[in-house]
């Protein structure tokens, strides 16, 4: 991951031969007409492939986690802003690879919605208002991209917007490349190639541990699906230097109603934004709610903060609620469970405070190198602050302690999750905090996902001989570790164990 960004641009500026530019309206015109989209309001693609979830990796030099896609259907109504998104997910390889949501048993259906400026997802039979992605944008923003970056999308955005166009020489191949900036202010380049068809769209944001990265969509196998309307039958998209999706597209449906309308509950604005409350769970035991907490644990002169969710706003909040019901102790460390960015989004925050980042001793490397990325989209803290940030690597296990409290970070090595897994435990409170590996399932009965990664830290819990009662999941409603091991019983045998 590390140098692709920069090398992918270095090989295109030298690639190009030949810049001229030149206006925009009749190359779009003429890949509007390749294509049909002047007749297109509404469209829809099915067809199989796999998926990647993007920051979910087993560890740094490893690819996005993949999963095999069986089914996949999107609706889209480009003239309303509505998408409809459902794909059905299974493991892939056997043995798993490794890295979120592995090993997944069965199949797993994911329906992510938009309308316009409202994004939910459907989830059995109710649904939940969407928040942030999978690579920390909003879902609004990274939905309605998702629309632009479709053939018929993308020109559509051009041709709505104030587009500029520029021919290269790319290897002896004459290629129009259109670019535009869309309302919501988000960049997009379209490749246009010798028959003014669409090959690629790409797409840049600005992700909180990887920095400024390029989202892109490729096309081929372009086919007549439907009086003259073409779409492509291959779509693969990339972000972060691997694949988040390959798609081979079997079916396309031009303009059938897409009948999607938000539901009452995502209409709704939300709560005033009730301030962040930490709440104490044992003296000097806080823990700051949310999709992703943190838990700030006191010590005599400072603070140790576990976990830094999803993003700098997110940790703005976070410090500025800990620093408000725990003052005039500074946070010097902050622990990185693991590198997945729905808990390392926040980290640099923290270490634009001056906090030693803990993390597992073979992700330092990594962080180094994705931290060094340009921070051009959206500078933060740290980018801004100019400062070095620190990192202490994990081995094993490491104490903190002083004449108030004992903290130790154990290192559980071969969860399938993630190569560096760390737990947090409170000797004295009999407190155990612990992400990704148990979260407790709101129906009972219900079987959590990847019960061998539960199996597997439950087995490390006895090894070390930690005397837990409590367990603090990052993600999830407090509890035990009896509960966690009940589960883990309960369901061992109806999940596939390699
Ligand atoms: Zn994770």
């Amino acid at each position: 991951m590390k140098t692709t960004v920069p090398l992918v641009c270095a090989i295109a500026i030298l690639a190009a031969t030949t810049v001229r530019s030149q206006d925009a309206r009749a190359p779009l015109a003429a890949a509007a007409a390749a294509i049909g989209a002047g007749n297109v309001r509404s469209l829809q693609f099915s067809g199989w492939g796999s998926d990647y979830i993007f920051g979910q990796a087993y560890d740094g030099s490893s690819p996005w986690p993949r999963f095999n896609v069986p089914g996949m259907t999107i609706a889209i109504d480009y003239t309303t802003s509505t998408l409809r998104d459902e794909r059905r997910r299974a493991q892939s390889e056997s043995p798993p690879l490794g890295g979120g949501f592995q090993p997944l048993t069965g199949e797993l259906r994911q329906i992510w919605a938009l309308s316009g400026p409202y994004a939910w997802d459907i989830v059995g039979s109710g649904t939940a208002a969407a928040a942030v992605e999978r690579d920390m944008r909003s879902a609004v923003e990274g939905r309605t991209t998702q629309i632009w970056l479709t053939p018929h999308g993308f020109i559509k955005a051009a041709l709505a917007g104030d587009a500029i166009a520029r021919v290269e020489t790319v290897r002896g191949a004459r290629k129009t490349v259109i670019a535009v900036t869309t309302p919501m202010k988000v960049k997009l380049e379209g490749v246009l190639n010798d028959q003014n068809l669409v090959e690629r769209v790409e797409t840049w944001y600005a992700n909180p541990v990887l920095g400024d990265m390029k989202l892109e969509a490729a096309f081929s196998g372009y086919k007549d699906f439907a009086g003259g309307v073409k779409f492509p039958t291959r779509i693969v998209q990339r972000s972060g230097g691997y694949p988040i999706l390959d798609l081979t597209v079997t079916d396309v449906t031009v303009n059938a109603p897409i009948a999607l309308e938000a539901p009452s509950s995502v209409r709704q604005p939300p709560a005033t934004a009730t301030a962040l409350v930490p709440e104490s769970i044992s003296p000097g035991i806080w823990i700051v709610p949310g999709g992703a907490k943190s838990v700030a644990v006191e010590f005599r002169d400072h603070l140790i903060v576990v976990d830094a969710p999803e993003n700098e706003s997110r940790s703005v909040a976070v410090i500025e609620a800990i620093k408000k019901s725990i003052p005039a102790k500074p946070i010097r460390y902050v622990i990185n469970t693991h590198s997945h960015f729905d808990h390392s989004g926040g980290l640099r925050t923290y270490a634009a405070e001056g906090a030693t980042v803990v993390t597992h001793a073979g992700n330092i490397a990594y962080y180094q190198q994705a931290w060094a990325n340009p921070r051009t989209i959206n500078p933060d803290r740290l980018a801004k602050s100019g400062r070095t940030p620190a990192f202490e690597g994990i081995v094993g296990s490491r104490t903190f302690r002083d004449d108030a409290r004992e903290l130790v970070v154990y290192h559980y090595a071969g969860n399938m999750h993630n190569a560096g897994m760390l737990m947090v435990y409170l000797p004295k409170e009999r407190i155990l905090i612990e992400a990704d590996s148990f979260t407790p399932p709101a129906n009972l009965n219900e079987p959590p996902t990847a019960i061998a990664n539960l199996a597997h830290f439950c087995d490390a819990v006895d090894r070390l001989r930690l005397d837990v009662e409590q367990v603090v999941p990052i993600h999830g409603r407090l509890t035990t570790m009896d509960e966690a091991r009940a589960v883990a019983d309960r369901f061992k045998a109806t999940q596939i164990f390699r």
